[in-house]
C-alpha cells in the first residue's frame, strides 16, 4: 500500500486506517448480500440493523442514560444552527448563547433569523483565545436553552467543564470534539456534531437529545426540519445518508476496540501534550495561540514569528507528506487538527519536522 499522509486536516479529517480497511473489505459485497451497503434499501432489515446498531453503540459509549434519542440528520452541523431555534425558540422565549468564536457566532447568526437571542457569556474581548468562565452564569427566566460550542475548531479552544443550567436545557455543538473524552450526557438537553471530524465521513450529523426536546415541534415547520418527525421515524422519514451512517457505526466500533472513551482520552492527552510541549519548549520560535487553560485537545493553533516563515513551514511540511497544517483563512497561522483517528506517530513526525525547521531557521 502507498504511504498514508500525515493528515492534520480540520474536516473532513483523518479516519482510522482499520475502519477504512474494514469498509474496503466489505465494500462490494456487504455480509454476503451481493451488494454494497450503498446499494440496498434503507427500509430493509440489513440496513436498518446497521442504522440501529450505530445509534445504540453511541448511547452505550455514553453510559446508556435513560431518556435520550439519537438522530441521524443531513445538512451538517450548520443546519442544526437553524433547526435548534426553529424547533425550540418558540414565542416569548429567548435563545441564550455562549459566544466563543467562529462557530458560536454562526450559531447565533442563524438563531437571530428565527427569534430573540441573548449572549450569556463571551470571550470576544479576549479575541476568542480563551473560553469564558461559566460558573456564575445568569440566564433569562424565559431562556429556551443555553447553547455553547464545546470546542472552537478554528481558534483552538475547548471547554473542560460544562455549566449547570438547572431546568434550562444545555445544548452543545460538539462537532469537533465529540467522543474525544468521556462526558456526562445527562448534563445536556442536546448535543450534536457533524460527523466529518471525530465520527466518520461528511454527510451525516449526529444529534443526541432528551426525548422531550424532540417530541413536540411547531406544526408550521417543514417536515424535514422537525425534530419530532425525525425522531418518530427513527431518522428514516426520508432516505438517510446510509453509507455515512455505516461508517459512523464502524468508527464507534473502533472506539470500543480502543478501550472506550477513557482510553481514547488518554491517548488524546498524550498526543496533545507532545505537540503543546514542542511548542512551549521552542523558546518562542513557535507560539501557541490559545490561552493555556483553554487549549483544545483537538485543534492545536500556533504561530511562527511572521507569515513568511509560516508559509515556508507549510511548504516544507507538504513536501514531506504532511497535509492540513495551514490555519483557517479567517485567523491565519498554523493549525494541527489531532482528532481521535490521528495516530500518535503522526504527531511525533510533526514534532520532528518542527524541531528540524527550527534548527534551519531559528
Ligand atoms: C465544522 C464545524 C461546524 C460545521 O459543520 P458542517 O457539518 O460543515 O455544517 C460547526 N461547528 C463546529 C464546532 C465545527 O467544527
Amino acid at each position: 500500500m502507498s504511504k498514508r499522509a500525515y493528515n492534520f486536516n480540520a474536516g473532513p479529517a483523518a479516519l482510522p486506517l482499520e475502519v477504512l480497511e474494514r469498509a474496503q473489505a466489505e465494500f462490494v459485497d456487504f455480509h454476503g448480500t451481493g451488494m454494497s451497503i450503498m446499494e440496498m434499501s434503507h427500509r430493509g432489515a440489513v440496513y436498518e440493523g446497521v442504522h440501529n446498531e450505530a445509534s445504540s453503540r453511541l448511547l452505550q459509549l455514553l453510559g446508556n442514560p435513560q431518556g435520550y434519542k439519537v438522530l441521524f440528520l443531513q445538512g451538517g452541523a450548520s443546519t442544526q444552527f437553524a433547526m435548534i431555534p426553529m424547533n425550540l425558540l418558540t414565542e416569548g422565549k429567548v435563545g441564550a448563547y455562549v459566544k466563543t468564536g467562529s462557530w458560536a457566532n454562526k450559531a447565533i447568526k442563524e438563531a437571530k433569523l428565527i427569534g430573540e437571542t441573548y449572549v450569556a457569556a463571551s470571550s470576544e474581548e479576549d479575541k476568542y483565545m480563551s473560553v469564558p468562565d461559566l460558573s456564575n452564569l445568569q440566564l433569562p427566566d424565559n431562556a429556551a436553552y443555553l447553547h455553547l460550542t464545546s470546542n472552537e475548531t478554528i481558534e483552538g479552544t475547548q471547554f473542560t467543564q460544562y455549566p449547570d443550567t438547572g431546568s434550562v436545557p444545555l445544548i452543545a455543538d460538539m462537532s469537533s470534539d465529540i467522543l474525544c473524552r468521556p462526558f456526562d450526557l445527562t448534563q445536556f438537553g442536546m448535543v450534536y456534531a457533524g460527523a466529518q471530524k471525530n465520527l466518520g465521513p461528511s454527510g451525516v450529523t449526529v444529534v443526541i437529545a432528551r426525548e422531550e426536546l424532540v417530541s413536540n415541534s411547531p406544526k408550521h415547520l417543514p417536515s424535514m426540519l422537525r425534530y419530532d418527525i425525525q425522531a418518530d421515524n427513527n431518522s428514516l422519514y426520508n432516505t438517510p445518508p446510509s453509507f455515512s451512517i455505516y461508517m459512523v457505526n464502524e468508527v464507534l466500533r473502533w472506539i470500543e476496540e480502543q478501550g472506550g472513551l477513557q482510553a481514547v482520552e488518554q491517548n488524546n492527552r498524550k498526543k496533545a501534550d507532545l505537540l503543546y510541549n514542542a511548542i512551549d519548549n521552542s523558546g518562542g520560535f513557535f507560539r501557541g495561540c490559545a490561552d493555556l487553560e483553554s487549549r483544545s485537545l483537538m485543534n492545536v493553533t500556533f504561530r511562527l514569528a511572521n507569515e513568511e516563515l509560516e508559509k515556508q513551514f507549510i511548504k516544507q511540511s507538504e513536501q514531506e507528506g504532511f497535509v492540513g497544517l495551514k490555519g483557517h483563512r479567517s485567523v491565519g497561522g498554523l493549525r494541527a487538527s489531532i482528532y481521535n483517528a490521528v495516530p500518535y506517530d503522526s504527531i511525533k513526525a510533526l514534532v520532528d519536522l518542527m524541531n528540524h525547521f527550527q534548527q534551519q531557521n531559528g
